[in-house]
């Protein structure tokens, strides 16, 4: 099966930008009720939609209190939890997350690892690729953070 995911989020002064369970020095950060992960919510998506278990909002509503400034790794891995029990496994992940700055290649490695932890898989299944928007849109002009993800998975 194959599930798609994609997330946005606001970026403003003063919040602080996680991407892939890694915090990185920016200016700019996400507004969100969790840690605002966007790369880590639309895998999360992806992996919840090839099963066609709904969404991210279902399952960890944002009204709730205990996802408030949420880790969205131990969200992930939570997720990884649903689909063992549904008799599926994670067969690989892809992922483009669509930001101006600052620069994502350094910290990709860093972010695969955390990923592909969460979902104990090999770091070779784990894809995540970074471009900007050439400054167009709301991304090109700083005002938010994009990502979207596919996933594969398999029944056991
Ligand atoms: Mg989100």
């Amino acid at each position: 099966m194959i599930g798609f995911g994609y997330d946005v989020h606001r970026l403003v002064e003063g919040e602080t930008l996680v991407l892939g369970g890694i915090t990185l020095e920016s200016s700019l950060g996400t507004v969100a009720h969790s840690d605002g992960d966007v790369l880590v919510h639309a895998i999360m998506d992806a992996l919840l939609g090839s099963l066609a278990l709904g969404d991210i909002g279902l399952h960890f509503p944002d009204t709730k209190e205990e996802w408030r400034a949420a880790d969205s790794i131990a969200m992930l891995t939570r997720v990884y939890h649903i689909l063992r029990h549904e008799g599926a496994h994670v067969v690989n992940v892809d992922a483009t997350v669509v930001l101006e700055a600052p620069r994502l290649r350094p910290h990709i490695e860093a972010m695969r690892e955390r990923i592909a932890l969460a979902l104990s898989l090999d770091i070779k299944r784990v894809s995540v690729k970074a471009t900007t928007s050439e400054r167009l849109g709301f991304v090109g002009r700083e005002e938010g953070v994009a990502a979207y993800a596919v996933a594969q998975v398999g029944y056991d």
